[in-house]
């Protein structure tokens, strides 16, 4: 057995992650969630006086503006669309035998007009436009969502749908670049406290195909994407708990993001994996939160 799984057995074992028999798709228990629940608190405690406006989408998107926002061109492996029966009674019939048979019942699922969210930020950005100009001093969002992608694995650091909080900031390039800069210093700071080793480092996102590995490539070169990792699964490959990414004025652009001279805001956002953070705590603290160290305690229930 590979160390991965056997992480993953230890937490099934001790109940704070409950098997549902999918990859990836897990029950927490309720210590499980107390810890995410400390964590955030610390997170807005670094957060909190920055005045970010706090929304909170479900964990499902406009599939219009899901389409709008190219993720098919550049994650197309990683998607979830929400389908659902659409038939009259005769389909209905003809659903039924088709399950009792074992035969596929779901290809004739109409999609609907929901898309799982991929990244807490991405309902964010129309919902922004559609308010009008952006403020010469900027804007800042807080955001949690549960997100999908498909991308089960046997490590627990790796789940189907997780919960990402998020800053997401709007502005000029020095104004969303700073904010970047000033959480990349809280990240490091906030997981010290809790007694993590971290490393920051360039990063990229899987972009599909023959064609992403050029995005990807770019991406790392304009360093426009860092993450902070932590050992969780393996010392020599840390996971990736929190991420930085700089969108330029890709996103102004996309979606009409303006000052009111009309001239487009840059964009960045800054996202906390809060399974990964938890997880990373039962990996490095032990899977007993009484155990822990007492300034960690501290840190995380006062
Ligand atoms: P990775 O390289 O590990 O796939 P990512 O680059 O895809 O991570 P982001 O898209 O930047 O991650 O998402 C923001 C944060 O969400 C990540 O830093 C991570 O902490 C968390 N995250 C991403 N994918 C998963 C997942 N499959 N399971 C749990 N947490 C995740
Ligand atoms: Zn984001
Ligand atoms: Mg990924």
């Amino acid at each position: 057995m590979d160390m991965q799984s056997s992480f993953l057995d230890r937490l099934f074992d001790s109940g704070l992650l409950i098997d549902t028999g999918v990859d990836g798709l897990y029950g927490r228990s309720g210590l499980f969630e107390d810890v995410i629940s400390a964590f955030e608190r610390l997170i807005d405690k670094f957060g909190g006086a920055d005045g970010a406006e706090a929304i909170r989408f479900p964990p499902g998107m406009n599939r219009a503006f899901f389409e709008t926002s190219g993720y098919m061109k550049s994650f197309p492996q990683l998607a979830g669309t929400v389908h659902s029966f659409c038939g009259n009674e005769l389909d209905h019939m003809s659903l039924l035998k088709c399950m009792e048979v074992g035969d596929d019942w779901t290809k004739d699922q109409q999609a609907t007009d929901i898309v799982l969210t991929p990244a807490a930020c991405y309902p964010l950005y129309p919902t922004v436009a559609k308010r009008g100009a952006i403020s010469e001093n900027g804007a800042l969002y807080d955001l949690q969502s549960y997100c999908f992608r498909h991308e089960p694995s046997k490590d627990p650091a790796r789940q189907q749908l997780f919960r990402m909080r998020e800053y997401v900031c709007m502005g000029s390039e020095k104004h969303v670049t700073d904010f970047r800069q000033s959480w990349m210093d809280r990240g490091v700071e906030m997981m010290k406290a809790v007694g993590l080793d971290v490393t920051i480092d360039v990063a990229n996102d899987p972009f599909f195909g023959r064609a992403g590995k050029m995005l990807a490539n770019n991406q790392r070169d304009q360093n426009l994407k860092f993450e902070l990792l932590i050992p969780i699964t393996s010392v020599a490959k840390p996971t990736a708990c929190m991420s930085f990414n700089y969108h330029q004025d890709a996103f102004g652009t996309k979606w009409g993001l303006n000052f009111a001279d009309g001239s487009v805001v840059h964009t960045a956002c800054v996202g906390f994996g809060l399974e990964r953070i938890a997880l990373a705590l039962f990996h490095t603290h032990g899977l007993d939160v009484k155990e822990w160290p007492e300034s960690v305690r501290k840190t995380l229930w006062g």
